[in-house]
């Protein structure tokens, strides 16, 4: 009986590490995959290079990945122009980048000036909960003078989580702050 438990066991062990490795490997396999597409460089060189993450993404590699695996809108780049998207477009299909030159561009608002970082407090026990939750990238696209500021707009109100484009790319991340807000 002991032989019987103690093989049952071993079988649960092993296919356990079966498992994780496998997983590990199919983790691995996607990231490598989109990493040596011969298109990766390419869209990389062809984003705005700002790394400012208004994307949803921690930087133009990020969105690069993005966009090879599918589920990236380049139109989210704000800093990209009408022939940023019609490139990296060019590029995703195939087609040579260097060909595509003739692109109206929509009228835009002038650019927003990126706001001075400034260190704000909020004695509400949430506030350093929230901070810690929210991307650190201090990029200022949600119109506060970092993630700081932020927090303490979000406690009094003057925000909504949905403000904060990069945090759309963190999911847990937004819906535990969306549970904090409402106690
Ligand atoms: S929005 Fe994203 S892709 Fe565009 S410059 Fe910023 S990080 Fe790069
Ligand atoms: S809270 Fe504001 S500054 Fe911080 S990452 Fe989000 S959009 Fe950028």
């Amino acid at each position: 009986m002991q032989i019987l438990i103690d093989g049952l066991f071993v079988a649960l062990v092993v296919g356990a590490i079966g498992a994780v490795i496998g997983l590990v490997l199919a983790f691995a396999s996607k990231v490598f995959h989109v990493k040596e597409d011969p298109r990766y460089e390419l869209i990389v060189a062809n984003l705005p290079g700002f790394n400012c993450g208004a994307c949803g993404y921690a930087g133009c590699s990020g969105m690069a990945e993005g966009l090879l695996a599918g589920d990236a809108d380049v139109t989210n780049c704000t800093p990209g122009t009408a022939l940023t998207y019609a490139k990296v477009k060019a590029i995703l299909n195939g087609e040579d980048p260097d060909k595509v030159t003739d692109v109206k561009e929509p009228k835009k608002p002038a650019p927003r000036k990126k706001l001075e970082i400034v260190d704000v407090t909020n004695d509400d026990p949430r506030f350093n909960k929230i901070v810690e939750l929210l991307p650190a990238l201090n990029c200022t696209t949600c119109g506060e003078p970092g993630c700081k500021a932020f927090a303490d707009a979000l406690l009094k109100g003057k925000k909504t989580v949905a403000d904060c484009r990069p945090l759309n790319r963190k999911q847990e991340q937004k819906a535990e702050i969306e549970k904090l807000l409402e106690n």
